[in-house]
């Protein structure tokens, strides 16, 4: 049978990049909890029921928890174009990082081709976003979208929509805002006003860096791991089974960490108890007459997760939670003492004249 003639004459406004089967993709890199997965479907609804494109979304969540990478698809294209692939967005126009701490996942460009963008939400310029991806070319956004969310009482993820809505030339910005705004009559009538003052932030507060088009073949950026198939040594040994000892569960935090602060502290233990790493760095205080005591002396960022349960039990706001930003843990950290113990796994020392005893 014939196949049906198209007509792949439609032209979009502002859609002038497509790759050669005339798509546009998008690829938003998250963690788990941001909330990427609904932003690429209210960014794919927007275009096909608003704006008369066809496209098409999915998200890849890895092992599905909260804290754990993600990846969410948007594949976009003009109506007389059939869309029928499914696979993984690997040469996007556009990657938006919802989180800084993942500008150190390798790949986080895979694929970038030459003319797109990368849109970050982080407190660095976009010169420093660069300079941490060792990427020189094309355009970098950034905007402080965990800072808005917090401000806003909302998320990343409207804010993270409305940047990319803004710098996607032929996306049209209020018919994204409408099915922002649509998605929460529905389910969350009550946070609809907070989310479009968040969705309109992110889509205002933009810092952009425009440079030269990337050459061909320079847009992908720190995609190989230190170890393969081709370079692993024969009869490796793994050093450390079972051990979490060396993992860094920094990446699991989603922009906010927990904050000590020593002087408000009675020394309670209950942020330990709820605390579902060994993040909580104590002293136990000798004194001369050989009594002792423990002390909480800060937080080994290295195990946080940044989940809060220390924050929301803490009984006298010894512990706040606060924006998270680039160099914070690695300056504060408080590293947990692994040498042979004396007591429960704490440190030991004397006491000194700044020490908070108990009664
Ligand atoms: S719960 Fe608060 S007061 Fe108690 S030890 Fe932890 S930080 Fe200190
Ligand atoms: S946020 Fe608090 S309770 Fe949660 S992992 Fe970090 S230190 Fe532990």
């Amino acid at each position: 049978m014939e196949a049906p003639a198209t007509n792949h004459e439609v032209r979009i406004p502002g859609l002038t990049q497509t790759d050669e089967d005339g798509l546009y993709e998008i690829r938003l890199e998250s963690l788990g909890g941001l909330g990427a997965h609904l932003a690429g479907k209210m960014l794919a609804e927007a275009a096909v029921l608003r704006m008369g494109l066809n496209g098409a979304h999915f998200s890849s969540y890895g092992s599905e928890k909260k804290g754990s990478p993600i990846k969410s698809f948007v594949r976009l294209t003009t109506a007389d174009r059939e869309l029928r692939t499914s696979a993984p967005v690997e040469r996007p126009f556009v990657v938006a990082i919802f989180l800084d701490t993942l500008l150190k996942a390798p790949g986080i460009l895979s694929g970038l081709r030459p003319g797109g963008m990368v849109i970050v939400n982080t407190t660095m310029s976009p010169q420093e976003v660069r300079e941490a991806l060792g990427y020189e070319y094309d355009t970098v956004a950034c905007l402080d979208a965990t800072s808005i969310a917090l401000e806003q009482k909302s998320r990343v993820n409207t804010a993270m929509l409305g940047a990319v809505a803004a710098m996607v030339p032929f996306l049209d910005v209020a018919r994204v805002r409408d099915v922002l705004a649509a998605t929460f009559e529905r389910k969350h009538p009550s946070i609809i006003e907070s989310n479009l003052s968040t969705f309109d932030r992110g889509a205002t507060e933009i810092t952009v860096d425009r440079r030269d088009t990337a050459p061909e073949g320079q847009t992908v950026v720190g995609t190989s791991p230190a170890l393969g198939y081709l370079n692993a040594p024969i009869g490796g040994v793994v050093a450390n089974p079972a051990n979490t000892v060396a993992k860094n569960l920094s990446g699991s935090r989603v922009g906010y960490l927990p904050v000590f602060h020593q002087e408000q502290c009675i020394h309670c233990g209950l942020c330990d108890m709820v605390c579902p790493d060994n993040c909580l760095a104590w002293d136990i205080i000798k004194e001369a007459d050989g009594t002792w005591y423990t002390q909480l002396r800060g937080i080994d960022y290295h195990y946080c997760k940044g989940c809060q349960a220390c924050v929301e039990t803490c009984p006298t706001q010894a512990m706040t939670k606060e924006r998270e930003i680039p160099g914070f843990a690695e300056e504060r950290r408080v590293p947990l003492d692994w040498s042979p113990r004396v007591v429960d796994g704490a440190r030991y020392r004397e006491p000194d004249t700044a020490d908070i005893k108990l009664s």
